[in-house]
């Protein structure tokens, strides 16, 4: 249940507030996809703790948003923030040599990911798939970049194309911003996902001209889709023969779904990867890592002239926070943990559609689902997510939220769990989803 505080001084604060960010706050919130947090209602969050969300008028949610999926361990965590406290009291940046946990994070990461023999600190997943692209066409002396409808890498030139291109742009180079460089959006060839027939003819054609494979290796950005083995070893085989490094982009998956990623369930090792999000539990801090040859292009010496810089990598909070949370994630086994918790919220859902004869399915993996209405059977490509009933899941994350549970209103989007979600969370989701399906 939404925990409502009347008391009139904080039912009287989101007004003005909402009010002001929107006359200075394009769309009235610092993302897009943030602004979609208002198709439910007027609303500025103020605290969180756990699984727990907190209005400025006092109204507390269960938490599915989780921040767009980096709050593995759940809000305010303790641990996390009394080690990224440590650190502040050092002094946040020094900007000048190594230092210690730079070092520890990075040797955690060698040890944990299978591709990861080097690796280079950042802020931002999309700093990180930058950062592996231009370490990519330095080695190959190419420019094209390969990736796959539906999967998002970050808000850069290279690769914010075909991520959700409307039907009648399948196929094409869908540039998902105006303002883009058309330079970049033609150097990037896109691709279905999950066809490994397509993938092999468009890395062979384009052999002499291709700098990298990138791809989501469970596609998060449009809920879930479970990649093919074969899609994955033919990817692996294609890139191998012609020399094209391929890039996993494990911003969602890395150490959410597990701290080897998904590179590590699914024996397919790329050569180039990219973490971000749940790697430090809310705490802007990000990686690319991957064969040494290849990140070894950063050393910064003459002959090697790849150029990786930021004013911020490497700082210290991040670090600590990443530090503690991979400690945390490895020593309690969270994932064993949300992939239970996980199939009972997935199990549930789909039992409730079914008993209120909702057309609907639910997908995810792990600790990530979502419900997709007026679409049925497994999802393979992005073709297959797209003819979903958005009008219903509107209806229903706005049914959901009167009853105390958030998440983003994006019917592409999905659920995150984190380990401070439990027992009582579950009950308390299904039994109001029983009460607005019923509705819907
Ligand atoms: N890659 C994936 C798979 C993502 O989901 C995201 C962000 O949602 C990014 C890259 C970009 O990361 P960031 O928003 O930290 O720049």
């Amino acid at each position: 249940e939404c925990v409502k505080d009347d008391s009139s001084t904080n039912t009287d604060r989101m007004e003005p507030i909402v009010d002001r960010a929107r006359e200075i706050i394009p769309g009235g919130a610092q993302t897009g996809l943030r602004a979609q947090a208002y198709d439910t209602g007027d609303v500025a969050f103020e605290s969180a703790s756990g699984a727990t969300l907190t209005t400025v008028a006092g109204e507390q949610y269960a938490d599915y948003h989780l921040g767009f999926g980096p709050i593995i361990l759940g809000h305010a965590h303790e641990d996390v923030d009394a080690a990224a406290r440590a650190a502040i009291d050092d002094g946040v940046l020094y900007g000048a040599g190594t230092t210690p946990l730079e070092v520890e994070v990075a040797e955690r990461l060698v040890d944990l990911v299978p591709s990861v023999e080097m690796v280079n600190f950042c802020n931002s997943g999309s700093e990180a798939t930058y950062h592996a692209i231009r370490l990519a066409r330095a080695a190959t002396g190419n420019e094209k970049v390969l990736k796959f409808e539906g999967c998002y890498h970050g808000w850069h030139d290279y690769v914010d194309v075909s991520v959700y291109p409307p039907a009648n742009r399948i196929g094409e180079r869908y540039p998902e911003s105006d303002g883009m460089l058309s330079a970049a959006v033609k150097n990037t060839l896109v691709a279905p996902f999950n066809d490994p027939d397509a993938v092999e003819e468009i890395i062979r054609d384009h052999s002499n001209d291709l700098a990298a494979v990138i791809l989501e290796p469970v596609p998060h950005s449009v809920g879930c889709l479970h990649p093919r083995t074969e899609f994955l070893e033919t990817l692996r085989e294609v890139t191998e023969v012609h020399g094209v490094p391929l890039i996993f982009d494990e911003v969602i998956s890395g150490f959410r779904h597990s701290p080897h990623g998904i590179q590590g369930e699914v024996n397919v090792t790329p050569d180039l990867t990219c973490v971000a999000k749940a790697l430090g539990n809310g705490y802007p801090v990000a990686a690319v890592g991957g064969r040494s040859d290849l990140l070894a292009q950063a050393g910064g010496d003459n002959e090697s002239g790849v150029v990786i810089s930021g004013t911020y990598s490497g700082s210290l909070p991040g670090l600590a926070a990443a530090r503690e949370t991979i400690d945390t994630i490895v020593a309690e086994d969270v994932q064993a943990y949300l992939t239970d918790l996980g199939d009972r919220y997935r199990d549930g859902l789909a039992d409730l559609l079914e008993d209120h004869g909702v057309d609907g399915r639910v997908v995810g993996h792990r600790s990530i689902f979502s419900v997709q209405f007026g679409v049925r059977g497994e999802p393979h490509t992005y073709e297959d997510v797209l003819g979903l009933d958005e009008d219903r899941f509107h209806a229903f994350a706005s049914g959901m939220r009167e009853r105390g549970h958030f998440f983003t209103p994006n019917p592409y989007k999905r659920h995150h769990l984190s380990a401070a979600h439990d027992e009582t969370h579950l009950e308390s989701y299904l039994d109001a989803a029983d009460a607005v399906l019923a509705e819907l």
